[in-house]
């Protein structure tokens, strides 16, 4: 059969990073031409920084029967869940049902190595995927998927180009307007899926509108300002703003240990086995949600003001390190962790660790409650032990909050009507997580919703549907 012609719209697509380019790879896919269009020099937003890996359940690197990816994602959303229930359900539902065919179309179809599966925060199994090699899974997906859609004639990026308006005729959205790299104000015209990312690093804008509490607290992302307003202009509902996920571990870098920017210390290594002592002492289960092992770090009174920052120290064994080589050789590398001995930790850190030992070897029951221990090693510290150690702070690091989307990620409005000609993906959106995050389900959210957003644009296109 010859191949189908391309069609005559072209389809715009709002950001470069996971959620930008799986619903680009789905409209390449369908012969719909993409135009994508980036705010920054380069492409991959804060997708290409993912360090831990993305969900998915079940799979076929996972050993063990995981039913338990959709409990675990509404237990961790919280309160949020008491309302607009049925509308979450149906979003976790379509994440949750969906992780495994992302992960099989990235490792199957695109090639990407995911072999690796780790438990984080909130999850009752492992189910997060990363590659065995030492490239993180974030540069390892973007920087395959951009290759694959780069190979078409169909696919044009453009890069350094803010979008500033959606433009509209009566109810349909029609285009964007945006300013490209030489300053000038320009529109292109088409469907429009918007993949913009959150406003964790908005903290003069829209962090400060919805959670003034956080001002003064350490950031993993850039400062730039959040794109929800562009689409609240069209019409579009915004719910959850004000949940923020402020992610317990953000290294402090001895040399700048008041840079309000902080480099993230991936999840996965409390996950395979690391543990995180205030003063020397453990103070609560490390594999607790992201936002309970904030909230046990915050009831103290910070060490530093400006920023707003804790003293906690993330220490890994040998075992751990060996576990996630790649990520502490690089963290060593740049300086944010040491490889020191137990008797360089404050005074109290070897009876907390001889305890921990005993929960791992299974001779006494932690009583905060941790269970997995996945690559701790360690069976009898001594003062000369070595251990892997870097100084952690909680950091405003993802927002839950954003535009409203139903399962076929078309954007909605007050009342649940769509807006016709606009989808959205990632980050920019709202409710699919709730009150909190899972740990891998954000790059997760991208490939479903973002491939959802690409499929539908392409029957929207194609007047199957309008
Ligand atoms: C350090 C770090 C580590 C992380 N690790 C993990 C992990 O291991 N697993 C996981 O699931 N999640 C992780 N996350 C979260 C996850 O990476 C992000 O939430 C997710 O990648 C968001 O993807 P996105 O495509 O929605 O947005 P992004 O990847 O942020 O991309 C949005 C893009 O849109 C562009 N843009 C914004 N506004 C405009 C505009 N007006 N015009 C044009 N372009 C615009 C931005 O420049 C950006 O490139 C991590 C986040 C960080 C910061």
């Amino acid at each position: 059969m010859p191949p189908a012609a391309a069609s005559q719209t072209t389809a715009i697509v709002v950001g470069s990073g996971l959620a930008g380019l799986s619903a680009a790879s789905q409209l390449i896919a369908r012969n719909v031409p993409v135009r994508l269009l980036e705010r920054g020099a380069k492409p991959g937003g804060n997708s290409i920084k993912a360090s831990s890996g993305i969900n998915g359940a079940p799979t076929k690197y996972q050993s063990i029967l995981d039913d338990a990816f959709f409990s675990d994602t509404i237990k961790s959303a919280g309160k949020a869940m008491l309302f607009s229930t049925q509308h979450r359900e149906s979003l976790i539902s379509t994440l949750t049902n969906s992780s495994k065919d992302a992960i099989e179309w990235l490792v199957q179809e695109k090639g990407i190595d995911l072999s690796k599966v780790s438990i984080m925060g909130g999850h009752t199994f492992p189910r997060t995927h990363r590659g065995a090699g030492q490239t993180p899974p974030g540069f390892a997906i973007t920087s395959t998927l951009l290759k694959s859609l780069k190979e078409s004639p169909l696919f044009r990026l453009q890069t350094s180009c803010t979008v500033t308006k959606v433009l509209q005729s009566g109810h349909r959205v029609t285009g964007v307007e945006y300013i490209g790299e030489d300053g000038s104000s320009q529109e292109l015209l088409g469907p429009v899926i918007f993949a913009s990312g959150g406003f964790g690093g908005d903290a003069e804008g829209l962090l400060a509108q919805y959670r003034p509490d956080l001002k003064g607290y350490p950031s993993t992302n850039d400062p730039r300002p959040g794109t929800q307003p562009l689409l609240a202009a069209v019409g579009a509902q915004l719910i959850d703003m004000e949940h923020v996920q402020v992610h317990p571990t953000g290294f402090v870098d001895p040399t700048s240990p008041s840079s309000p920017l902080k480099f993230l210390a991936a999840e996965v290594l409390r996950g395979d086995g690391g543990i995180l002592l205030s003063k020397g002492r453990r103070f609560f289960n490390e594999l607790e949600t992201r936002e309970e092992v904030t909230n046990a770090i915050t009831a103290n009174p910070p060490d530093l003001e400006s920023p707003k920052q804790w003293s906690v120290q993330l220490v890994l064994d040998q075992g751990v390190y060996e576990a996630t080589k790649s990520h502490v050789d690089f963290y060593v590398f740049k300086g944010l962790m040491k490889k020191v001995t137990i008797s360089d930790l404050p005074s109290g850190a070897l009876g907390e660790i001889s305890r921990y030992c005993k929960f791992v070897r299974g001779e006494e029951t932690d009583s905060f409650g941790r269970t997995q221990f996945a690559h701790w090693s360690l069976k009898e510290p001594t003062p000369d032990s070595v251990v892997y150690v870097g100084f952690v702070t909680p950091v405003v690091h993802f927002t839950m909050g954003g535009v409203a989307i139903n399962d076929q990620a078309e954007v909605l409005k007050k009342g649940d009507e769509r807006v016709e000609g606009l989808w959205a993906a990632g980050e920019v959106t709202g409710g699919v997580h709730g009150a909190n995050r899972l740990g891998g389900s954000s790059l997760l959210e991208c490939v479903v919703f973002g491939r959802i957003a690409g499929d539908q644009c392409v029957e929207y296109v194609n007047g199957q549907k309008n």
